[in-house]
């Protein structure tokens, strides 16, 4: 038994998930080893499995699945990749939960990139001999005004 993992990362909790052969695990317990201890993440399932520190392989499993596989229709790291390869899809996403109102507008607003920053123009001052020797050519309504 000797499983590949690739795919770890992060739930919101901070718990550490992979999956593998279409069952998802997350992180239960260290073992006295230094191993960690996975879970099925089906609430009902028994199923663990042992992985090592680094969480790049399974060194164990123990129980049965006693559920359906999941699909790639509900696969998270599937979904998060498609939303990475996809700005607008995620950016539509987001939209669509401020609709329905599962996400308020100014947590929306964080989630997004800030305004590109422009800097602001170079002031020069007046004395300056560059503006005053431009100043006359132009022929800005303002200037004909005065
Ligand atoms: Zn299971």
């Amino acid at each position: 038994m000797d499983i590949q993992i690739s795919n770890v990362f992060e739930t919101r909790r901070g718990k550490r998930c992979f999956n593998t052969g279409n069952y998802k695990y997350s992180e239960f317990r260290v073992l006295k080893s230094g191993d960690l201890l996975f879970r099925c993440t089906n609430k009902k399932c028994t199923s663990r499995v042992t992985v090592n520190k680094s969480i790049t392989r399974v060194i164990n499993t123990s129980n049965e699945h006693n559920h359906e596989a999941h699909t790639d229709q509900n696969n998270p790291v599937e979904t998060r990749n498609m939303l990475l390869q996809n700005p607008q899809l995620g950016y539509a996403l987001l939209q669509a939960l401020v609709r329905i109102k599962i996400v308020d507008p100014e947590t929306a607003r964080t989630m997004l990139h800030p305004a590109h920053k422009v800097p602001p123009p170079l002031r020069i001052s007046n004395a300056t001999a560059t503006t005053s020797r431009f100043q006359p050519i132009s022929q800005t309504p303002n200037n004909g005004m005065q």
